[in-house]
Parts: C-alpha cells; sequence; structure tokens
C-alpha cells in the first residue's frame, strides 16, 4: 500500500471513478484542492482536477504514477464551490469529474492556463495630455478618442469607447503606436448611473417584497416571488441588486435564454452599468472565460447568466434571483442532468443568502413549497401604473371550418384591432409550414426513416425537416410511392399562418419571430426592435414572442392552438400549457388599453381550461395540484427516470430488466416503486430504439440512498455496455 502525499485527480467525461497519483516531481507548488494537473493516462495524457489529497491508497506506491505537472499555482475553484459539485454529482449521481469540468469555462476544460486579464481600458499620456487638438483637425476620429479620453482622467474602458464613441481599434493602434495613449486597468464605472430623478416609485406590493428580502440579507432564505405579468418583477430585482451592491457583495441572476429576454438585460445595464456581466451560450471561449474570472475575483458584482451559470465562483455571493423559475430551460436535459433553479436553492444555503424564484406563473413544485411554509411567499398581484390584467376568452373551433388554421371569429377580432391602430399577436408553438406532407391519392406521409415522427415541411426553404433528429431532405415533386404528384400541407405551421394572413391583410406588415426566421446573429434584436417601434401591427411567433417581452401597444393575443397541452402523454402537460397560456396572454394589454386573448381550442369544456380562463393560474394549481396528489405523482413523490436506447431493439429492454433485478435486490427496495420498463413516447428516435424506466418513491431520502447503491451495479451489468444509458433524478420530461 502506497503511503505518502497521493493525489486524488478526477477527469472529465462518463468514469465514475477518482484516479490516484503521486505529486508532480519538483513541484513547487502546494497541491491545493481545486488545482488542474495534466496526467499520465493510458498512452498520453490528459488534464484532470484535484478533489482530494490522501495519504493512502489501495494501489502499491510503486505502481502509482506521477502527474506530470500542476497547471495552476493557485485553485479554479475554492473549497464553497466544490461543495456545491460534490453536492449536485451525488445528488443527480453524476461523475464527480464531468460535473467539475462542467462548471469551468471551455479554455479552461482544455487544460489551457488561465490567461492573464488585459487591461481592460485606455488613458492619455503625458505627451498625449498635451497634444493640441488643432494638429488633429483632418484626423476626425483621433481627435475623438483624445477628447473622449482627455474628459477622464483615470480612463475609460475600451468597451464604452467602442461602443458609445464608436472608436475603432484601427484608431486606437495609430495612437498606441504614437504613443498619446496607453492601456490601463480601468474602475468600475459608478454602479448606479440612474439619477435618482428618474427613478420608478415602487407600489405598495413592490416595496413589500423589496423589504422583506432586504430584511434577510446576510442568511439563507427562500422567496416564491409569484408576480402576473406586467407587475415589474424587475424593478423588485432592480432595487434587490443595489442594495447588495451596496453590502459590497455579489448576486447572480438566472434566465431563462439570454436572446429572448433583451429587455431585462436592458433595462439592468441602463441601472447598473458596467457592473453588470453576462454568461451565456453564445459567448467565445475567450468571452466566457474573462466574465468568469472578473466574478471569481470579485471585480463585477453582478452575473446573469444562463443555468451553467449557476456554477460560477462568487466569492461574495449576496443574492440569488431566478427569474422564470418555472422555466423549462434551467434543467439540462443531456449529460450532466442537473436544474439550475434547484441547485441554486443548495448554493443559496451554502452561501447564506436569500434566494428569489420570480414567475408569473410559478412551478407547481414551488407553489407547494410556499404552501408548506418552506418559501416565503411574495405577491405581486397588480399590474403596475393601472394597467389591467387581460380577459381571456375560450374560442370554440369545435365545428367550424378554419382557413388556414384562422377561425372566423379570430379573423373578424384581428381587422377590429388593426382598425383601430392597435397591434395584435399571434403564437403558434411550431414552425415550418406545416407538420407534415400527405400524398392526396394514396395517404403517404412525410415519416422520418430514422424516428417515430413526420418531418415538417418547410416551404420557404424546400425541405422537409425532422425536428428531433435533424434529417432533412429536399421536398419531392411526387408522392414517393404512387407517382402522384397531389402532395398536400396537413395542419399549420408558423410560415402557413403568415401566409393566411397576407392573404386577409395584405397591407398590414407583419414580423414573424421563430428560428427560421431570425438565423442570422442580431436579426432578433432587429425585429424585436422594429416591432416595439411599431412598425409592425401583425406579429406572429413561437415561444420566442411569449415570453418577458414588453409590447405596449399589443392589445389583442391570439393563442392558435393549444389542445395537445391538455391530453400530453406527461403529467406535466397541463401545467405548461396554463404556464404558456399566461406567458402569452401576458404580452396583451400591458399599457393603457385593456388586453384581449383568444384561445382557439376543441375542448372548451376542459376542467382545468375552464379554471385557468374563469379563475387564474392560482385555481387552476390549487386544482392541478389536487390531481397530483391523488395520483401521487411529483411534487407528492420523487421520481428518477433510467433511460436507455440502441440501435439494436432489444438491448433496452434487457438492460432495464437486468437493471430492476438487482435493483429489487438491494436494501430500501421496498421503499421504491419500479414502473417499465417501457418504449420511450417516442420509441425510435435518430435510428436507436429507447425504453424507459421510471422509480419512484413517497420520500426523497431513501430513494436517493437507494439510488446511491444502485448506479454502481448498473454500470457493472454487460447489458449496460450494450446500450446508451442515462439515469435522470427529478426529470422534468419523459420524452
Ligand atoms: P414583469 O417582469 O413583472 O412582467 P416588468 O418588470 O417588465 O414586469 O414591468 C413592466 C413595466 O412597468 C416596465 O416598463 C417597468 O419599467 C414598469 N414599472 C415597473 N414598476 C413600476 C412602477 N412602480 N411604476 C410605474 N412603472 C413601473
Ligand atoms: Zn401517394
Ligand atoms: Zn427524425
Amino acid at each position: 500500500m502506497a503511503s505518502d502525499t497521493i493525489l486524488q485527480i478526477a477527469l472529465a467525461g462518463p468514469l465514475r471513478t477518482l484516479f490516484d497519483y503521486l505529486p508532480p516531481k519538483d513541484c513547487s507548488h502546494h497541491p491545493s484542492l481545486g488545482c488542474r494537473f495534466q496526467i499520465p493516462f493510458g498512452r498520453s495524457s490528459r488534464t484532470g482536477i484535484l478533489v482530494a489529497v490522501k495519504r493512502q491508497s489501495n494501489i502499491a506506491t510503486n505502481r502509482l504514477k506521477r502527474a506530470l505537472i500542476q497547471l495552476d499555482a493557485i485553485p479554479l475553484l475554492d473549497e464553497s464551490d466544490l461543495r456545491l459539485l460534490h453536492w449536485a454529482a451525488g445528488y443527480y449521481q453524476h461523475p464527480l469529474g464531468d460535473v467539475i469540468f462542467h462548471a469551468l469555462p471551455g479554455n479552461l476544460r482544455k487544460g489551457r492556463p488561465l490567461s492573464i486579464i488585459k487591461p481592460n481600458g485606455l488613458c492619455l499620456t503625458a505627451t498625449g495630455k498635451h497634444v493640441s487638438h488643432e494638429t488633429l483637425s483632418r484626423a476626425p476620429k483621433q481627435l475623438a478618442l483624445i477628447q473622449a479620453l482627455s474628459e477622464v482622467p483615470g480612463g475609460v474602458e475600451k468597451s464604452i469607447l467602442r461602443e458609445r464613441y464608436g472608436i475603432s481599434p484601427a484608431v486606437v493602434r495609430s495612437l498606441l503606436e504614437k504613443e498619446w495613449i496607453e492601456p490601463c486597468q480601468v474602475q468600475e464605472s459608478p454602479h448606479t448611473i440612474e439619477t435618482p430623478a428618474d427613478k420608478i416609485t415602487l407600489n405598495s406590493e413592490q416595496q413589500n417584497a423589496v423589504d422583506q428580502v432586504c430584511q434577510h440579507l446576510g442568511q439563507f432564505k427562500p422567496f416564491l416571488l409569484h408576480g402576473v405579468t406586467g407587475s415589474g418583477k424587475t424593478e423588485v430585482y432592480l432595487r434587490l441588486l443595489e442594495a447588495v451592491v451596496a453590502r459590497h457583495q455579489q448576486a447572480l441572476v438566472l434566465v431563462p435564454e439570454i436572446g429572448l429576454t433583451p429587455q431585462l438585460l436592458q433595462r439592468f445595464r441602463e441601472t447598473m452599468g458596467s457592473s453588470v456581466v453576462v454568461l451565456h451560450s453564445a459567448l467565445s471561449d475567450g468571452e466566457r472565460e474573462r466574465v468568469w474570472q472578473a466574478v471569481r475575483q470579485s471585480e463585477k458584482p453582478i452575473l446573469v447568466g444562463t443555468r451553467s451559470a449557476v456554477f460560477t465562483p462568487m466569492p461574495n455571493l449576496g443574492l440569488i434571483i431566478v427569474d422564470e423559475e418555472h422555466d423549462l430551460s434551467y434543467k439540462q436535459q443531456e449529460g450532466f442532468r442537473y436544474s439550475a433553479r434547484d441547485l441554486s436553492l443548495v448554493r443559496g444555503q451554502q452561501y447564506d443568502c436569500p434566494v428569489i424564484l420570480g414567475s408569473a406563473t410559478p412551478s407547481l413544485e414551488s407553489i407547494r413549497n410556499a404552501d408548506d411554509g418552506r418559501y416565503t411567499q411574495l405577491s405581486l398581484s397588480r399590474r403596475v401604473a393601472n394597467a389591467q390584467m387581460p380577459q381571456l376568452h375560450l374560442l370554440d373551433i369545435r365545428s367550424v371550418h378554419l382557413d388556414g388554421g384562422l377561425s372566423p371569429a379570430l379573423i373578424k377580432q384581428l381587422g377590429q384591432t388593426l382598425a383601430s391602430g392597435e397591434q395584435a399577436l399571434l403564437f403558434l408553438n411550431r414552425r415550418g409550414y406545416a407538420p407534415m406532407l400527405t400524398c392526396h391519392a394514396c395517404g403517404w406521409l412525410t415519416d422520418c426513416p430514422r424516428c417515430d415522427a413526420r418531418m415538417t415541411h418547410h416551404r420557404q426553404q424546400r425541405l422537409l425537416w425532422c425536428h428531433h433528429c435533424g434529417h432533412q431532405r429536399r421536398v419531392p415533386d411526387s408522392c414517393p410511392d404512387c407517382g402522384s404528384p397531389d402532395l398536400r400541407p396537413l395542419g399549420q405551421g408558423t410560415e402557413r399562418i403568415e401566409e393566411s394572413l397576407l392573404h386577409y391583410f395584405p397591407n398590414t406588415p407583419l414580423a414573424r419571430i421563430d428560428r427560421d426566421s431570425t438565423s442570422r446573429k442580431g436579426s432578433l434584436e432587429k425585429l424585436l426592435n422594429q416591432v416595439k417601434s411599431g412598425q409592425f401591427p401583425l406579429l406572429l411567433g413561437t415561444q420566442m414572442l411569449a415570453k418577458g417581452h414588453h409590447f405596449p401597444s399589443v392589445t389583442l393575443v391570439a393563442i392558435l392552438d393549444v389542445d395537445h397541452g391538455l391530453f400530453g402523454a406527461d403529467f406535466r402537460a397541463s401545467e405548461r400549457m396554463a404556464q404558456l397560456i399566461l406567458q402569452v396572454a401576458g404580452r396583451a394589454g400591458r399599457a393603457e388599453r385593456p388586453g384581449k386573448v383568444l384561445i382557439q381550442t376543441r375542448h372548451p369544456d376542459h376542467p382545468l381550461m375552464q379554471l385557468l380562463t374563469s379563475k387564474g393560474y392560482e385555481a387552476f394549481a390549487s386544482e392541478a395540484l389536487e390531481e397530483r396528489r391523488m395520483a401521487t405523482f411529483p411534487p407528492y413523490s420523487h421520481q428518477v427516470l433510467l433511460r436507455a436506447e440502441s440501435t439494436k431493439a432489444s438491448d433496452p429492454e434487457a438492460f432495464l430488466t437486468q437493471a430492476i433485478e438487482i435493483g429489487r435486490a438491494l436494501p430500501g427496495a421496498n421503499r421504491v416503486d419500479f414502473w417499465g420498463p417501457v418504449p420511450a413516447p417516442m420509441e425510435r428516435r435518430a435510428g436507436k430504439t429507447r425504453a424507459h424506466l421510471l422509480i419512484q418513491s413517497a420520500q426523497r431520502q431513501p430513494l436517493h440512498l437507494w439510488l446511491a447503491e444502485w448506479i454502481p451495479e448498473i454500470t457493472q451489468l454487460p447489458t449496460s455496455r450494450r446500450v446508451r444509458w442515462s439515469i435522470d433524478v427529478d426529470p422534468q420530461e419523459m420524452l
């Protein structure tokens, strides 16, 4: 047995084992937890991270290899960061190394050195200060730069010079060469740039929410901020951020998707200036790392980010806000399947800080937590500035002829709205022209060859496109089965609705907003700005239009198809449908003119739908929770989903059957129920056959104890090698 200083190293990837190494030769650094090491591995070398230092190893000293080098002199992650990652690895039963590497920016995952932060600003040199401005009369850009810098002795951030003064890198280079300017580290711009006079006066509900949270700064306390759409949640967040910054602490704000909430970010920037930094998936590796470092070194107090930002080291963390907490994007659906919302609560507990979950339509889980007193509920029940909540109306389309997806009643209302100079928004969560094409002669359908699904018809691109596996082909001229040229679209997508609207309102400018119409970088922002400036009386779009936007002149919202949500296979389908309806509806009537929402449905008598439209979300939620309680579904039980897929049809089920067998034999198995194996709702996808095993327990603790025993066992099963399997703790989608 080895007995010395032994490094226990975790690696990225699916391996659940940690690896023992001796410290590198001639290492001058202290081997601290959270430092990366380059280690020999098989025939090559890899980057790993130190998670423990031990005295003893199960491997004999003479067989232990030495780490090659220690890559970091100081740890990338400190003790509290590692504590969260250990917790997450245990809870989600995901390999520790993979969890840790997931938390690092790409460059650092690849073993690159932590980059030295370049000075962020420019200032005048002694010579530069005395340059006579007349000598630059022929070079207006250079003059502009000199003037901008001469106004601020401490220097100006490069980003501000670029964005606000339009200074190009070439101009900077030429003045650097003349040695009139030099790089320097610029002090952060003042935290609050808004003058007190511009400040909105909070209403009493907003003020109460701010006060309650402020009383608990410095201690862990979860809040559910349930504020109807347009109730001014963002303003509450801003006041809290100011309070946290005034205490010299940091705040983490999680948002579902940056591109879809440009207004929230814009408002944060207006108020908090460059104190705000942003982490999201569209950043380059270099940009990510800079933001990550700035926050980790406490240079920047406020981080706004999408789900993986929950892992960013923030040594002075004093507040966590999760906006739109019900949003599905907080759950990672592949690889390391964590919930950033749930982890933010763990993190708040570890850092003794308040955590605010905000939403107009909170998840049923959070509502139950508030009902049980685990979360403190803060309500914003009114819209700000006397704006009324929109009225919801169900449009019965059972025996109505739909023209291109639009009912006559809807067309009439659209006409009235447009005639009175107001904006209308139509929502359909399906892009493309039609969900499928069919042959009118023989009934052939555009089945995807690799999935149990149809290929969507994208007419503008002349494509058939499977939205599940990405498979594409050109639209055929005639039916591949019978040769008939009579191929017709079935059902509607946004492209087809656009066509109908152009037919009925040929002279009304229309903006269609979906993934296809906004695929070019910056095009979404541009479209949204045009929409806000009133250029488009008609708006049509998918989810991208549903969230967070503040379109003051929209008075009519139409939801074209909700029925799939009422009868979805997933027990969460009705919850998701209700959330979506209210989010979309929330775009209506946000200013002086009241809003109206029309929902086309073939099931106007559905009880949950009735409840939602007549009594509102809270009534809906309590009824839906009651149904869950009766059926012992979450949040009244806890679930884990084991998924398996393989190109060989019988393998997944064989593996899952064995997994049940060994699971039943383990201690504590009497406290868990096994449901399955069953074919996945989409049994074939991307050429693979897929099956599920759902495990459920009334209590979390016994389920997790049992799970920790079970996972190592199933890893050993010979059948596990023949499938791709994954474990999903608290699954949100049963796909
Ligand atoms: P939510 O996020 O709750 O849907 P927002 O935060 O987007 O609502 O607020 C809607 C609008 O109301 C914004 O333009 C915001 O500036 C404004 N607003 C917020 N609070 C107030 C207030 N107390 N008085 C007047 N306007 C307000
Ligand atoms: Zn045919
Ligand atoms: Zn497919």
